[in-house]
């Protein structure tokens, strides 16, 4: 992979702060206790698009510190968004903005950590460019205007999953929004590793050029994400001693997934990492949220 081009030239946007802290309300001590989550404050260092559609965007600075480091392949963050129009700096106020502002609270959104640099203090986050316009998401958006300089709230890492070296096989399975998850997996496994990687991309032009072993035969399955299920139908799952698998898709696909894995093919199921990432006709808070109800569990 060649050098990411940094910028030289570090820019910031002109935004009014506002305040958002006025507090009426009852002391501290007599509110619900909430889960505090810490901030970190990155900014925009670099830009490169790494397909017509996926954005590689580098992110650095003393807020690394802060993060909490995951060395999980999957080791995901939460990036905080708000409304430009808010004149909201980051970090933010959450408890005060969700009691006296509710309408301004950021968009929060999940990104795998591409890569780690600990020596730089630097992150890559690739973003999925999805639909166009008003179809588009916040977090797509904020991604293709993002200038050098820009100031981004971020918590976490989370994560749990990483190839195992005493795996016999793997088999990984996931949509665009997963290959940077799967990249980092494939990259991280030995030499000698064995196994099968399907990715559905919606067009061919987004492939990449991805490092795997030898071992490990990495397939593209280009157009509808329903490929994925017949797909993995197809395979022979039968030997499932030392099989590790890892299947991020949307959500509905996933569904689909787990009963072609674990239903029909019955893999125990601590074999597999599954959730989805996204949902179709969901952004990300309501399909966040749906997870407390029926319609978006995996598992039954
Ligand atoms: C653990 C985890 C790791 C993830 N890692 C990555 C990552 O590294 N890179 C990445 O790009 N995404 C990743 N995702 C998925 C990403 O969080 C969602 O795609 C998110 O919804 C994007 O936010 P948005 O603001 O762009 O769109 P939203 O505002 O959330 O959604 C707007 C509309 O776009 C649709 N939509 C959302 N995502 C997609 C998509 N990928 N393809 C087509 N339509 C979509 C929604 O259904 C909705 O209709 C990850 C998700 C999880 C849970």
């Amino acid at each position: 992979m060649p050098p990411l081009p940094i910028y030289e030239t570090l820019l910031s946007r002109n935004m009014v702060s506002m305040q958002t802290t006025t507090d009426t309300s009852p002391p501290p001590a007599a509110r619900p206790a909430r889960r505090k989550q810490n901030q970190a404050v990155l900014e925009v260092q670099g830009k490169t698009r790494i397909s017509p559609r996926l954005l590689r965007l580098t992110l650095g600075g003393e807020g690394y510190a802060e993060l909490n480091r995951n060395e999980s392949t999957d080791a995901y963050v939460k990036l905080l968004i708000a409304d430009p129009a808010s004149g909201l700096q980051p970090p933010y106020d959450m408890d005060g903005l969700r009691e006296n502002n509710p309408e301004l609270m950021p968009a929060r959104r999940t990104y795998t950590v591409r890569r780690w640099d600990d020596e730089k203090q630097l992150i890559e986050i690739d973003v999925v460019l999805h639909g166009e316009g008003e179809d588009s998401g916040v977090a797509a958006r904020w991604a293709d205007e993002a200038l050098p300089g820009d100031r981004i709230a971020m918590s976490g890492a989370g994560g749990a999953y990483t190839p195992q070296p005493g795996s016999r096989r793997h088999l990984m399975i996931g949509d665009h929004a997963a290959v940077p998850a799967i990249a980092a997996g494939l990259e991280s496994m030995d030499a000698d590793a064995v196994g099968t990687v399907l990715i559905q991309l919606d067009h061919d032009e987004d492939r990449l050029d991805l490092e795997h072993p030898t071992g490990v035969e990495l397939r593209w399955l280009i157009g509808e994400r329903e490929l994925l299920v017949d797909t993995v139908a197809a395979l022979d799952l039968e030997d499932q001693e030392g099989l590790q698998v890892f299947c991020h898709v949307e959500r509905g696909i996933t569904k689909q997934l787990r009963k072609v894995l674990v239903k029909d093919a019955g893999i125990p199921r601590e074999q597999i990492s599954i959730s989805a990432y996204w949902a179709l006709g969901r952004i990300e808070d309501q399909f966040q949220a749906e997870k407390r109800e029926p319609v978006g569990k995996i598992d039954d």
